[in-house]
């Protein structure tokens, strides 16, 4: 599997982050996504990311490393040629378990704002849930896995490379028809009820943040949310984005309050944190976004 490590510009390393040899640059979009990856290393400042903390043992560099992957505008550099080495070991570990069989695909795209994409490995087909970039090394994995089945796009934000991925893996796409509309999508979903794609999944559509933002549930346990719910850490509570809701706020409430419905134990978002929590603790952080909204 071939990756070749460029060290951006160091001219424009951003003066906030800690001496060591990880840093930001300032091309940083603040899309959060390092943030989450390697918390103990990276933190926001004035707008954008930087390094608070080096990190320092095999495993906070591995973390740094895998959020240096999966950064979406290549903003992160490490100076250090050792750590340029291990590059390829975090390259090679997306995507990687969250739980179970679900993993995180890494290797954020920039058009889609550096949203979270997800993987599942299952016997009756493999799904991926929004669209990471299309990098040979993760299409190599993907392939090992066993390949994609089914994309399911949550939302029109997100879809970054999926025609790429569908084409090279001749795999159906899933997502609303209100999001739908030029893509030619293989399966649109229409209506607001909830649409069962087999005994494990069910598309759940939940209008707000965008007109057709729709969540996947999978086997009752993991609901992927796209940009319509996450953990918010600095609330503490599970949340919306008022700031970014694209289609109508009041629209959102109506499908948050009809996610209520629906047992779940894991909220993996694009934005925003993902939330595990036993299936009653969940239900009370719903209620509590509820109450919230
Ligand atoms: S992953 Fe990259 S673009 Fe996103 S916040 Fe971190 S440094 Fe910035």
């Amino acid at each position: 599997m071939c990756y070749t490590y460029t060290v951006p510009d160091l001219n424009k390393r951003r003066p906030e982050n800690t001496q060591g040899p990880f840093y930001v640059d300032a091309t940083c979009i603040d899309c959060d996504a390092c943030r989450w990856i390697a918390p103990a290393s990276f933190r926001e400042v004035d707008g954008q990311s930087a390094v608070y903390a080096q990190p320092a043992g095999d495993a906070a560099q591995m973390a740094a490393l895998q959020a240096l992957v999966a950064c979406p505008t290549a903003s992160i550099g490490v100076t250090d040629p050792a750590l340029q080495a291990r590059t390829k070991d975090a390259v090679a570990s997306f995507p990687r378990v969250i739980a179970g069989n679900v993993h995180h695909c890494g290797f954020h795209a920039e058009n889609s704002f550096g949203a979270a994409s997800w993987f599942i490995t299952r016997p009756n087909g493999n799904v991926m849930v929004d669209s990471p970039r299309f990098a040979m090394p993760l299409v190599r994995r993907i392939e090992q896995l066993g390949g994609i089945q089914t994309l399911f796009l949550t939302h029109v934000d997100d879809i970054a490379d999926h025609e790429k991925w569908a084409r090279h893996f001749h795999c159906r796409r899933v997502m609303h028809a209100d999001d739908a509309r030029g893509l030619n999508i293989e399966h649109p979903v229409h209506g607001r009820a909830p649409h069962r794609l087999d005994d494990e999944l069910l598309v759940i559509p939940t209008p707000g943040h965008t007109r057709g933002s729709a969540c996947l549930l999978y086997a009752d346990k993991y609901l992927f949310t796209g940009d319509h719910l996450a953990w918010s850490p600095r609330r503490g509570h599970l949340v919306a984005f008022r700031d970014a809701c694209w289609y109508s706020w009041d629209e959102l409430k109506v499908s948050m309050r009809a996610l209520a419905d629906f047992r779940f134990e894991w909220v993996l978002p694009g934005h925003g944190r993902m939330h595990h929590a036993p299936a009653a603790e969940m239900a009370a952080a719903l209620q509590r976004c509820l109450d919230w909204l």
